[in-house]
């Protein structure tokens, strides 16, 4: 840890060099002349000066502070935190794909054009749907660029819906991309079980639903039963039915989106499909839609008349652009990768792991923390502090204590309708092993709470920092180095 305190510009000695060559023997091409003068510095940029090794030991040390799914076991619920294959980055960074530019001719990209093309069959033969757009580059945009859809939907049928309806059980990101998107959100209250409430939802529909986003498997990892008879009641009242398909690595194979009676979906490929993610991106959220739809679609839309690929821009009733060229092509070309690798067989097997690993982390757990919704759960579970909390302890300070264990905690104090929450995602890439020493640190840390309450309370010990301020981080973040 020695050193590892210190900022680069800390280590900085006057003159010290990371590179050292000898002179450069070929003229210097007069920079003053092809830079206009008012763009040149008038002194030299102020930047650390360390030796090469200092350098690299620096950067070494911060990245191993860094905590990854390469690192440990991260069952952040509802991210999908699993291990993405390496063959992956091998194919994203072939020439072919990594150093063409997105203003080519669509002639000279045609094997890029094609990669597009098959990536959104497959997803459309996935969820169901009719056609998938490959634009979105987050879940979050998926929802704003399929409620745009809706909105032109209805817009086109001469009809002003408003109103998109959300149970409490939804991510955040529903309600927020209903807003951005200019609608207004209505929330519905779950059952007891986590499971809609029909007789609520009747009451809310009506002429004014522009849609209904669920989530199916919900954000409690449970799988919503009554959604046939749900899709009639919102379809009947003339809404469409919008599915947050960011966890999809519960169903594929098994049970399809379109099939439910969904007319929208979004995947997130930074989960499902094994892209990286974190730190903001960058993400791919495609979304598929049905027959109906197709027209409202972003432009450009890959096209394949037989013979060539290419892209259209023209489509009247398109939603217009959404983002730049394409979405985040190097991301596409990784999915790609996985679902080639995958084959339909390993997609569901996928799926199939994903729910046996997420259902054994409950029957172990649910022995020492409390398990509101005791039932078969989908591609994660919740448990919570309830069993913890007369000796003092909350789901905050068993995260906090997962550290001192080796592991990144789970998602915690979400969902929101379930006190104290702890949602646990071990995806299917994990073994039993791992999932057994996770295991017994969740049952270490309960024992912990009855027999020496402070160790947990005054985790973590063993990392670079204790407790940090989270409002402070979050609102007023240092993120700049001043002398
Ligand atoms: C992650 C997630 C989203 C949002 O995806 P981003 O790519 O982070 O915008 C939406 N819904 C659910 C259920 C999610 O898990």
């Amino acid at each position: 840890m020695k050193n590892c305190k210190s900022l680069i510009f800390e280590i900085s000695k006057p003159g010290r060099l990371a590179l050292d060559l000898p002179p450069c023997d070929v003229p210097d091409c007069a920079i003053d002349s092809l830079i206009p003068s008012q763009f040149l510095r008038n002194s030299p940029a102020e930047l650390p000066e360390v030796s090469q090794l200092d350098l690299m030991r620096h950067y070494t040390k911060l990245s191993n502070r860094n905590f990854g799914v390469d690192s440990g076991f991260y069952p952040l619920g509802s991210c999908t935190m699993k291990y993405n294959p390496k063959v992956n980055e091998d194919i994203a960074q072939y020439a072919g794909f990594a150093e063409i530019h997105p203003l080519q001719d669509a002639k000279t990209v045609q094997g890029a054009l094609e990669l597009l093309y098959n990536t959104e069959q497959y997803l459309t033969e996935i969820a169901g749907m009719d056609a998938v757009t490959m634009q979105p580059v987050a879940g979050s945009h998926g929802e704003l660029t399929g409620l745009k859809i809706i909105r032109a939907y209805h817009r086109a049928k001469g009809e002003a819906r408003t109103k998109v309806i959300v149970p409490d059980s939804a991510h955040g990101t529903n309600p927020a991309s209903a807003t951005v998107c200019g609608l207004e959100t209505v929330e519905i209250k779950s059952n007891e079980d986590g499971s809609i409430n029909l007789d609520i939802l009747r009451g809310v529909v009506g002429e004014d639903t522009a849609a209904l986003m669920l989530t199916n498997p919900s954000t409690l990892g449970l799988f919503e039963n009554q959604i046939e008879e749900i899709a009639k009641i919102v379809h009947d009242a003339g809404g469409l039915l919008y599915y947050d398909g960011a966890n999809t690595n519960a169903i594929m194979g098994i049970v399809r989106p379109g099939d439910m009676g969904f007319d929208v979906v979004h995947f997130n490929l930074h989960k499902t499909f094994s892209t990286p993610h974190g730190g903001g991106g960058p993400g791919a959220g495609p979304i598929g839609v049905k027959k109906e739809l197709i027209p409202f679609l972003p432009i450009p839309v890959v096209t394949f008349d037989g013979n060539q690929f290419g892209l259209d821009e023209n489509r009247p009733q398109s939603i217009g652009k959404i983002h730049s060229f394409y979405g985040n092509f190097g991301i596409i070309v990784r999915a790609y990768a996985y679902i080639r690798s995958m084959g339909p067989d390993g997609l569901r097997q996928v799926s199939e792991d994903a729910v046996l690993n997420a259902n054994y982390c409950l029957s172990q757990l649910k022995e020492v923390y409390y398990a509101p919704f005791d039932r078969f759960c989908m591609h994660e579970c919740v448990v919570t502090a309830k069993k913890q909390k007369p000796y003092g302890i909350k789901t905050l300070d068993i995260a906090k204590r997962l550290l001192d264990y080796g592991y990144h905690p789970p998602t915690i104090y979400f969902p929101m309708i379930v006190e104290e929450a702890m949602m646990i995602e071990p995806t299917e890439t994990e073994s039993k092993e791992t999932l057994d020493q996770f295991i017994d640190a969740m049952k270490a840390i309960a024992q912990e709470a009855t027999m020496n309450p402070e160790i947990i309370l005054n985790a973590p010990q063993h990392m670079a920092v204790r407790r940090l301020d989270e409002t402070a981080a979050a609102r007023k973040p240092i993120v700049k180095w001043k002398v």
